[in-house]
This record gives structure tokens, C-alpha cells and sequence, in this order.
């Protein structure tokens, strides 16, 4: 099943262009990258698919049904975790539930689930600054995971965080992407580490710059570590 498709999209900034005629689906299942240098178009793509950047040109929908505004079925992870740091952590990660019109105790429901989903259990009541940059982008995503989107929409959402940090969260996440828990059905993920796009992604798309097009798809062959998604839990059973 489709569940963003792009067609002959292009997006124009005060007249300059920086996207050209971008075909590309997000199929439920599976992991998406875009991959390109910095300014290649990548952060306005994704948006595309978000539906906060409108295209100057061409057809952006969801299951179907053109787009008018933000997408419902998206959301996202950014690359400076865009936490409130006036907010505790549980309180960041109820704000999009409370913008649903989600009510009061249900919404410290699933965000108490969440925060414990994605291992931050106990630093519900703490505040970002007192978080590392790790947990910080834990919180992003439970941000995220808990609006249940169809599609988790990451911006370059390891760049920030230091090597071991960012391949440790790299490999919960797609444990997590195996397991019956997780709830989302299609990941697309920015980068401009061609590693990580081939460890994470089933396809690659390569974005070529002035303007933005896509020059390559590559699809990740089977047998890398990436197959050992879903059995990462059942290997501590083992
Ligand atoms: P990437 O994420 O690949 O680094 P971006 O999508 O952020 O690339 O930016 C691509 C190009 O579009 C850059 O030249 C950038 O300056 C320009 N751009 C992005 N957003 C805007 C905007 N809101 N207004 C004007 N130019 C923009
Ligand atoms: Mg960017």
C-alpha cells in the first residue's frame, strides 16, 4: 500500500529551483533514504512529505487523497531534537496529543507508554537540560511514535549525537521497526551518510543538487546487518 506519493513535484524558493520533478512513493513496510550532500533539496523534501512545504508544481497525497496542508499521516524527528526546554519530558512528548484534542489522562497514558517504549523510563518528569543528547533525541521520537504515524519522517535525526550514541539509538530503532510495537508502518530518513542510508534504508534514493532531483534509486540488497532487524529480540531470547 501507498502511503505518500510524490508526482512531478517541484518547489521553487524566491524563484530559484530546488526541487525538480520528484516522483517517489513511501510504501507501508518499509524504510526509505534520501540521500544527498548538504543543500541538495533534502530537509524541503521531507517537509514536501509533510505537507509544510507546499510544492510550486506537481501532486503530493496521502493514501490517495491530494494534500491540502500538513499531512496527517506524518511525523517527524529533527536533526536538534526542536525540544521545549521549558517542557518536562513527558509534557514534550504529550504536546502533539494535546493539539489532537487528546483528553488529559489518556494522553499521560501513551505518553508515559512511549517514554518507556523507547527506553526512558524514570526521566518522564525531567527537564531536556538535564538530558544527554541521546536521550534528548529518545524524547524526539517518542514525540513522534506516540501520534501512531503512518510514516516517521526523520531529518538527519543521528547527526548531532556522537558516534557510539548514535549507532546504539540506530539499532533500537530498528528493533523496534521489527517488533509489534512500534506504530508507525513506513520510515523515510534524511542523510548524507551513505553508510546509514545502507544500513537502514530497503531504498535509497540519491538527491542531486542545483536543483534537487533524484539521480539514483538503490535497492539495498538482502544479508547486512540490517536483516537482523526484527530478530534483534528474538537473538536475546536465543
Ligand atoms: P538539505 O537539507 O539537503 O541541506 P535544504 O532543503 O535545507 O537542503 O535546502 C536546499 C536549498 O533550498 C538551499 O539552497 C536552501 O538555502 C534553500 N532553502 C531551503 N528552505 C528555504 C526557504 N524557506 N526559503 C528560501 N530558500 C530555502
Ligand atoms: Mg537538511
Amino acid at each position: 500500500m501507498t502511503i505518500v506519493a510524490l508526482e512531478h513535484v517541484s518547489k521553487n524558493f524566491t524563484g530559484l529551483p530546488v526541487l525538480a520533478d520528484i516522483n517517489l512513493e513511501l510504501r507501508a513496510g518499509e524504510v526509505v533514504a534520501l540521500l544527498g550532500k548538504s543543500g541538495s533539496g533534502k530537509s524541503t523534501l521531507l517537509r514536501t512529505i509533510a505537507g509544510l512545504v507546499e510544492p510550486s508544481s506537481g501532486r503530493v497525497s496521502y493514501r490517495g487523497e491530494e494534500l491540502r496542508g500538513a499531512n496527517p499521516g506524518t511525523a517527524m524527528v529533527f536533526q536538534s531534537f526542536a525540544l521545549l526546554p521549558w517542557l518536562t519530558v513527558r509534557e514534550n512528548v504529550e504536546l502533539g496529543l494535546q493539539a489532537r484534542g487528546v483528553a488529559p489522562a489518556e494522553r499521560r497514558r501513551r505518553a508515559e507508554e512511549m517514554i518507556d517504549l523507547i527506553g526512558l523510563d524514570g526521566f518522564a518528569g525531567a527537564y531536556p537540560k538535564e538530558l544527554s543528547g541521546g536521550m534528548r533525541q529518545r524524547v524526539g521520537f517518542a514525540r513522534a511514535l506516540v501520534l501512531e504515524p503512518d510514516a516517521l519522517l526523520m531529518d538527519e535525526p543521528f547527526s548531532a549525537l556522537d558516534v557510539l550514541t548514535a549507532e546504539n539509538l540506530r539499532g533500537e530503532l530498528m528493533a523496534l521497526w521489527g517488533s509489534a510495537q512500534f506504530p508507525t508502518r513506513a520510515i523515510c530518513v534524511v542523510t548524507h551518510n551513505i553508510e546509514e542510508a545502507v544500513l537502514l534504508a530497503d531504498r535509497v534514493l540519491v538527491l542531486g543538487a542545483n536543483p534537487g532531483r533524484i539521480t539514483a534509486e538503490i535497492t539495498v540488497p538482502l544479508s547486512r546487518p540490517r536483516d537482523r532487524r526484527g530478530a534483534g529480540f528474538l537473538a536475546v531470547v536465543d
